[in-house]
């Protein structure tokens, strides 16, 4: 099987028209800033009443450090949003897999709802702390080892800093 379709682009992921955008969530999946800030402010109420039901049915505790849970998009340009919490990085601790799975386990959501076309951000490298270039080795190495069969799997950096990192690992 060739490589999945790693694309990138400088930009705002709630601008993405694709299948499925995923969200840098924290656990309490009630919202925060960043991405997960940006998700909320332009897709509106209707995400977060769904973040809800899910935190009460599923994770009172809060969703745990690498998993990751489908919500409807609202007003985004998306069908839906998959929230995974990222692991904030630690310079005692290797918390690569974890971060590797933030990847994973989004591909395997959006492959679940049959998504064709999915947009990530450099999970954890913002507030979390996780450095800029091992986050977007880990990344891409992940989306290319677990896309398989999406149309495109694109990554969505923010700032141009982030974009040229990303882009000397694809
Ligand atoms: P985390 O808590 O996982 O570190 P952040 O939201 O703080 O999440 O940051 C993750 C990355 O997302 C950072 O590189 C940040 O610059 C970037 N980012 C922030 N807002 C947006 C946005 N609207 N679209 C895409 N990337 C964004």
């Amino acid at each position: 099987m060739p490589d999945a379709n790693v694309t990138l682009v400088q930009g705002d992921i709630t601008e993405q028209t694709v299948d499925a955008v995923v969200n840098a969530a924290n656990s309490s999946l009630l919202g925060g800033g960043g991405v997960d800030g940006a998700i909320h402010r332009k897709g509106g109420p209707e995400i977060l009443a769904e973040c809800r039901r899910l935190r009460d049915a599923q994770y009172p505790e809060g969703l745990p450090t690498g998993e990751a849970v489908a919500t409807t998009a609202g007003r985004l340009p998306a069908r839906w949003v998959i929230h995974t919490v990222g692991p904030v990085w630690a310079r005692s601790e290797d918390r690569s897999e974890l971060l590797a799975s933030c990847y994973r386990e989004s591909l395997r959501a959006a492959r679940g709802l049959g998504a064709r076309t999915v947009a990530f951000p450099a999970i954890s490298t913002g507030v979390y702390g996780w450095p800029l270039d091992d986050g977007a080795r880990i990344a891409v190495a992940t989306a290319r080892r677990e896309g398989e069969g999406f149309d495109e799997v694109r990554f969505v950096l923010f700032d141009e800093r982030s974009y040229g990192v990303f882009a000397a690992e694809v």
